[in-house]
């Protein structure tokens, strides 16, 4: 059966390493299975999105000469988050919660990721779900089953996870975990592959989405990540790693800055420049390697 697969950068700063890893395993994945790849521009948070940063992904995309088949924005889909919210609220699965931040974070306890878990402080105000409130989900306490295709079955509670999360900020910005989950069922995704990062967001993606009528949760693929060798943090545009652009005006090719990522997750054992092919079927037998 084929399945459609994404890859969805928040263009929120340049591409990087960490984007060129996630997009090697999602064009991996796709040439093994042989499923179509979709783009998404994951622009839901418009005060940090930027049309210079969406410009950048088509073109540095092209530029190691990856193709997709469709592609879509988030910010072009309003109405579809509209609806989708709409369908929630039918089902008393909303309301709207006026907590500042800093009683956000002094109120309820956080998780070892630093994630607040929200404690219903808002639950019986009965108060407005439209901004400056925040749209709140209603989180039943049951445990989430999942399997991973690289770390194996899961089984997590997201209320206790992360409680009552957001769907739409105090501005009327749709958060990532209510755009991913719209999205992924609205495209019809059926394998996510993604930085493990996100992996904690899992289970309450598969809550979500099956109270928005999807009963059965795509397939996930979290891949590991690359650390910054001097600092040990994740790559992340946050930490201002260096953008593949940079890279680019320095003067490094495609195939160097390829063999150089290859390298990295020794799939070779010594650092030669690699074609966008050659690195796409190493990805690929390393995956296969796990779907065994
Ligand atoms: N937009 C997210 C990011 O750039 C990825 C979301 C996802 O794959 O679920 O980190
Ligand atoms: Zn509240």
């Amino acid at each position: 059966m084929t399945l459609n697969i994404r890859f969805a950068p928040s263009p929120t700063g340049y591409l990087h390493e960490g984007h060129l890893l996630s997009a090697l395993y999602v064009w991996a994945m796709a040439k093994l299975k042989n499923y179509p790849v979709h783009l998404r521009i994951e622009d839901h948070d418009q005060s940090r999105a930027r049309n210079e940063y969406i410009d950048a992904i088509y073109e540095d995309l092209e530029w190691f000469g990856f193709e997709w088949d469709s592609k879509s924005k988030q910010s072009n889909r309003h109405e579809i988050y509209e609806q989708a919210l709409y369908k929630l609220e039918k089902q008393h699965l909303i309301y709207g919660c006026d907590c500042s931040r800093k009683s956000l974070s002094l109120e309820n306890p956080s998780s070892s990721d630093g994630e607040i878990i929200y404690q219903r402080h808002c639950l019986n105000k009965d108060l407005k779900i439209t901004p400056p409130n925040t749209t709140r989900l209603i989180v039943e306490s049951s445990p989430v089953q999942w399997n991973d295709l690289r770390l194996g079955p899961f089984t997590e509670n997201p209320a206790v996870q992360c409680g009552d999360f957001a769907l739409r900020d105090r501005l009327g910005q749709w958060t990532y975990q209510f755009a991913v989950c719209v999205d992924d069922i609205e495209e019809n995704i059926g394998m996510i592959v993604r930085g493990e990062d996100l992996r904690s967001s899992t289970a309450r993606q598969i809550f979500l989405m099956s109270l928005l009528g999807k009963k059965t949760p795509p397939h996930y693929f979290h891949h590991s990540l690359l650390y910054d060798p001097l600092t040990g943090l994740k790559l992340s545009k946050r930490q201002h790693s260096q953008s593949l652009r940079a890279e680019k005006m320095k003067g490094l090719s495609r195939e160097v800055l390829l063999g150089q990522i290859c390298f990295k997750l020794h799939l070779i054992e010594k650092e030669v420049p690699m074609t966008l092919n050659e690195s796409i079927f190493l990805f690929s037998k390393q995956i296969e390697g796990y779907l065994q």
